[in-house]
């Protein structure tokens, strides 16, 4: 039986969400990502597979200028306290 890393809860229900995936400086969005929510705590569990799925993507489009669906541009602040 499956329980939460977090908080032990073993009630998962099946969502798809949206992905960000991040090395180095590079981000890839990927939507409509299949995973199992805790229904307590709302940690995210995803398959092995849909993770290297993501990785192959995101390797393909960073190295090998696979063409994306869509690309967006992010603002980028650095925190300054007031
Ligand atoms: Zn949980």
């Amino acid at each position: 039986m499956k329980l939460c890393n977090f908080c032990g809860n073993k009630n998962f229900k099946e969502r798809v969400v949206q992905y960000i995936y991040k090395y180095d400086e590079h981000f890839l969005i990927v939507n409509n990502v299949p995973c199992e929510e805790c229904e307590f705590c709302g940690e995210q569990y995803f398959k092995a597979d849909v993770l290297k799925k993501i990785e192959k993507d995101f390797n393909d489009i960073y190295t090998f200028g696979k063409e994306v669906k869509q690309a967006i541009t992010v603002p980028v602040e650095d925190f300054i306290e007031v």
